[in-house]
């Protein structure tokens, strides 16, 4: 049984229809990047899979289990076991880098703080953080503030993670400090659905590549499979301009 399994899915903004049924099974463990024109409804998948955008028609469910989008207690079930990471970090810049990483399971999952804090600090150490626990958002990098937010998503203890583009508006000499940190977590056999442009990533990281164009899975295979025999025509050309 996948451990994410997405059917026949779709969803409009107004009258826009920008996910066009789209299916895909994920198991546990798996690593898959989503890779495809801008536009073509990256976004509003891993939007639509945390609960921030509800689906116009299909069914997702997680271990089996379905998720009813119009029950709040359900998609709130989701959004425990799913995390998502986006390419603007939204630090709470009042705040520690201790504190941005401890306010959620505190004040969302009433957690124990004591707890939450040993575990905060040893995410950060994780990350490359552990000498920061007291900085401030605005006194560190962006690839560190990055970090920052991918601890802040793992303090919930997520069965999988949605990276959007994490590295996208990162220095270049910064972006291989996240990737470090996300090479981690697959190593750990972290479960994650990852947009990203940087495709030697992508390519080296991925179990499989799906490439979507259009609100649709045009084609989905090996980093191989994608990356170098590409079976459809639109692949081919976005390979071609990419690699
Ligand atoms: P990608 O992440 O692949 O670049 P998106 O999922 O962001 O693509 O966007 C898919 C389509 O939905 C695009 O046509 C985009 O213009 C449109 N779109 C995205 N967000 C919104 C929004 N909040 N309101 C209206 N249209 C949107
Ligand atoms: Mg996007």
């Amino acid at each position: 049984m996948p451990q994410l399994a997405i059917d026949n899915l779709s969803a409009t903004y107004g009258k826009l229809a920008v996910l066009k049924s789209v299916s895909l099974a994920v198991e546990k463990g798996e690593i898959i990047g989503l890779i495809g024109p801008s536009g073509s409804g990256k976004s509003t998948l891993l939007r639509v899979l945390v609960g921030l955008l509800k689906p116009t028609a299909g069914t997702i469910a997680i271990d089996g289990r379905p998720v009813d989008f119009g029950k709040a207690a359900e998609v709130r079930a989701v959004r425990d076991r799913l995390a998502i990471v986006f390419q603007q970090f939204n630090l709470f810049q009042n705040m520690t880098v201790l504190e941005n990483v401890t306010i959620a399971p505190v004040k969302i999952k009433k957690r124990a703080k004591g707890e939450v804090r040993e575990e905060a600090k040893e995410l950060l150490r994780k990350v490359g953080l552990g000498e920061k626990l007291n900085a401030y958002p605005d006194e560190l990098s962006g690839g560190q503030q990055q970090r920052v937010a991918i601890a802040r998503a793992l303090a919930l203890k997520p069965e999988i993670l949605l990276l959007d583009e994490v590295t996208a508006s990162l220095d270049p000499e910064l972006v291989s400090e996240v990737l470090d940190t996300i090479r981690l977590l697959a190593a750990e056999g972290m479960t994650m659905l990852i947009v990203s442009h940087e495709m030697g990533f992508v390519r080296e990281l991925s179990s499989r590549v799906v490439f979507m164009a259009d609100g649709r899975i045009v084609e989905t295979g090996t980093p191989g499979e994608v990356f170098e025999t590409p079976q459809e025509t639109r692949t081919r050309e976005f390979v071609s301009k990419i690699l």
